[in-house]
């Protein structure tokens, strides 16, 4: 009987577990995680969980019950240290081999750390442990301030003032989520922080750190000192790639594989966070940082086990939800073709296209459900529309689908 082994205790390993129980499969399933729980959503660590509205088993990938019910054994607690793919063995932890026909690497990515920057005060978040820590820090009065102005730093900054907390934001981009979502979403980002009262410090780096007898003292690149009490250190990630590496897989970035999730060594898949997966709509290798994107890894995976060899297309999507605000994207938003704005940037409202080739690539709305609920069924069939269309508020995209008639007609085909 085959077993398959998977490493990493996050949505995407416990997907690829549900994933291969409801595709039939009867073999040994073994989940090694590093960390002490059950395998969990990430999302709700900067957002509900750590405003403290949401408890923890609202958030685990599968109830308790079901790994023992669907014979899937947990090894919580426990790291892989070593990986052999010639002898498709790996070395634990607690020094037990497990052998196995094929191996699925979850093991996400951890939080950029800075030099010079920790102690009883500092915080990264990314675990469940960061967020209990950093939620018990966010008293009324107390004056946090976060490096980085980013998904998660923009996230806490909304929970932190919802809290009564003082909160600063030091973003070296002239704007937070610039960058990636464009100027609008940036200087909406920027103006609704700063009716809650967060500041924003943009185009400004702090450069050391220092512990005084009541808090931290922050020296930034031009010379000020701004105090503290708690900092979150918020500037990205790492992927923990470093088992692959030493295994001799190829890594860059990630651990790279081909559109079907397999990795250089035989019988490897990596999915999640930690994977470089080429896709065809990118036309190369691209590694994200979605939830959803890692569930649909770990779905894909289970089936591509199984022997159902499909490439992975999916559409990336994510979302960020800030006060009463969300963020939600779909495709590439990477700055390819042509940008379209749709709505009002005004009015904080609106959708911003990627248009290459007569067709939508990617879309980020702020505030705009039915936008990206339309989007996502354009994008699924070949579709052709002007910038001017898009522009247009009056035009509803749901004219860019087939009419019924055509689409009977074609399914007949
Ligand atoms: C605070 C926060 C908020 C987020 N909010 C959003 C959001 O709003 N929308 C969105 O789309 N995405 C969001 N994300 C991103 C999303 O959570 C991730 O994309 C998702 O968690 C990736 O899942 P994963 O299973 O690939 O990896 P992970 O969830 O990182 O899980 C990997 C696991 O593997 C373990 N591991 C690593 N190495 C080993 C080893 N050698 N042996 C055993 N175990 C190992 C790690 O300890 C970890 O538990 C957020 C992430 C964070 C941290």
């Amino acid at each position: 009987m085959s077993r398959f082994v998977l490493v990493g205790g996050g949505v995407a390993t416990a997907a690829t577990a549900t994933g291969l129980r409801e595709e039939g499969f009867d073999g040994g399933i073994v989940l090694v995680a590093a960390e002490p729980h059950l395998p969990y959503e990430r999302p709700p660590l900067s957002k509900e969980y750590l405003a403290g509205t949401v408890d923890r088993p609202s958030f685990r990938a599968n109830p308790e019950a079901w790994y023992a019910d669907h014979d899937v054994e947990l090894v919580l607690g426990t790291r892989v240290d070593e990986l052999v793919p010639a002898e498709h063995r790996v070395r634990l932890s607690d020094g037990r081999s497990l052998g196995y026909d094929a191996l699925v690497l979850g093991t996400g990515v951890r939080a950029r750390t800075l030099d010079g920057f920790s102690g009883e005060r500092v915080h990264a978040l990314r675990t469940l442990a960061d967020s209990e820590r950093l939620r018990g820090r966010l008293t009324a009065g107390r004056h946090l301030v976060i490096l980085g102005g980013g998904f998660i730093g923009c996230e806490v900054a909304a929970v932190a003032a919802g809290r009564g907390v003082r909160v600063t934001v030091f973003e070296p981009e002239p704007l937070p989520l610039g960058r990636v979502l464009g100027a609008e979403f940036g200087r909406a980002v920027v103006d609704i922080h700063a009716e809650q009262g967060v500041e924003f410090r943009t185009g400004q780096v702090v450069t050391a750190m220092t512990e005084t007898s009541s808090g931290l003292a922050l020296t930034t690149r031009d010379g000020g000192v701004v105090e503290c009490d708690e900092l979150l250190v918020g500037v990205g990630s790492v992927p923990n790639a470093e088992l692959a590496a030493a295994a001799g897989l190829e890594v860059d970035r990630g651990i790279l594989t081909d559109e079907f999730g397999r990795t250089s060594a035989p019988d490897v898949h990596a999915i999640g966070d930690v994977a470089v997966r080429h896709h065809p709509e990118h036309g190369g290798p691209v590694r994200v940082e979605h939830h959803d994107t890692a569930v649909k890894h770990g779905r894909h995976t289970a089936r591509v086990l199984l022997g159902h060899a499909e490439p992975f297309t999916e559409q990336h999507f994510f979302w960020s939800s800030q006060y009463d605000h969300m963020i939600q994207s779909l495709g590439r938003i990477d700055g390819e073709g042509e940008t379209v704005i749709r709505g009002s940037v005004e009015d904080r409202s609106f959708t911003r296209f990627s248009l290459v080739d007569g067709r939508i690539a990617g879309m980020v709305a702020l505030d705009r459900p039915r936008d990206l609920l339309a989007t996502r069924k354009v994008m699924a069939v070949p579709h052709r529309v002007t910038a001017d269309q898009l522009a247009d508020d009056d035009f509803p995209l749901k004219s860019l689908l087939p009419k019924a008639g055509a689409r009977r007609s074609e399914a007949r085909r």
